[in-house]
């Protein structure tokens, strides 16, 4: 079908049928995907992996990034991390809802956002609030990078999850939406291990790395606990841009440029084999 023609079926589907006919549905997906900016990067700084360690982690981070900017493109979001981890246990224990956590959360990732951001500054990089991503595009321009808080805004709109009150699409998530919604070249989880493990290898001593994997394999494994928030792997199941995301030490010098100059120096993570 040409494009013309699948435009106008997708109308007239539109104007006639719900919005769950599975016609329609497929009708939706007929036009080519448009990248919006498709040569920028985006590098989530953890919360509790780097920057709860303070100026030793946060400083040569912080170097690192501002001399990649210089030839890449780059997007930053943040963690929450230990506060934010306060606070869901505070609010859990008051018996309030994941709404109210998930509010909480936002603002110790948009403290965070900050905290970079003055570090940043003399280098040209501001911090974007979620209202103002529209602006974006010009700042990428302007400075080379933008930072932003990387807990998605849905507040007290979070979804439920099946157990318990911490809200599921926490600052991982809201990264990884934030590259496939604008088409970005890659998706970089800076945090404090060399990538995903068989288990945490915080409290694991038997845990080995899993250089590569892909969604399905990882979701059958079924590990006891992931080095990214579940969440994610349903959302790259559906991707149409970010089909693969790669998880890096932050704390070994040049790693972070490694990653973003396409090397496999952490886990990939891949949709499909
Ligand atoms: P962030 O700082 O980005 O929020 P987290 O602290 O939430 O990062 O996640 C990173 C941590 O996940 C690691 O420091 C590690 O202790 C833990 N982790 C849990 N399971 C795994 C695993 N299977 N492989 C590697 N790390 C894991
Ligand atoms: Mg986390």
């Amino acid at each position: 079908m040409t494009e013309a023609a699948g435009t106008a079926t997708l109308e007239s589907l539109l104007m006639t049928r719900s919005l769950s006919d599975p016609e329609l549905l497929q009708a939706s997906e007929a036009a080519p995907d448009h990248r919006i900016l498709p040569d920028v990067t985006v590098l989530k700084v953890g919360g509790q992996s780097l920057m709860d360690r303070g100026a030793a982690a946060v400083h040569p981070v912080v170097d690192e990034i501002v001399e990649i900017k210089r030839s890449h493109r780059l997007l930053i979001g943040t963690g929450g991390g230990t506060r934010a981890r306060h606070a869901y246990s505070l609010a859990a224990e008051l018996g309030l809802p994941t709404g109210v956590l998930s509010d909480v959360g936002s603002a110790v990732a948009g403290q965070n956002a900050s905290m970079l951001g003055y570090l940043m500054a003399r280098h040209g990089v501001p911090v974007v609030g979620a209202a103002a991503f529209s602006t974006l595009a010009l700042y990428l321009q302007e400075s080379g990078a933008a930072i932003f808080a990387g807990m998605p805004p849905y507040d007290m709109w979070q979804r439920v999850p099946s157990e318990g009150v911490i809200p599921p699409y926490r600052t991982d998530a809201g990264c990884y939406l934030v590259a496939e919604t604008y088409g970005c070249a890659d998706m970089i989880f800076v945090k404090d291990e060399d990538g995903l493990y068989t288990a945490n290898p915080k409290n694991d001593k038997n845990a080995t790395l899993i250089p590569e994997i892909t969604v399905d394999e990882l979701i059958e494994r079924d590990l006891p606990d992931l080095v990214v928030e579940r969440p994610v792997l349903e959302l790259m199941k559906h991707a149409r841009h970010v089909r693969s995301i790669q998880i890096v030490n932050g704390l070994i010098p040049g790693n972070i440029r490694r990653a973003v100059e396409g090397e496999h120096v952490g886990t990939i993570i891949r949709s499909d084999s």
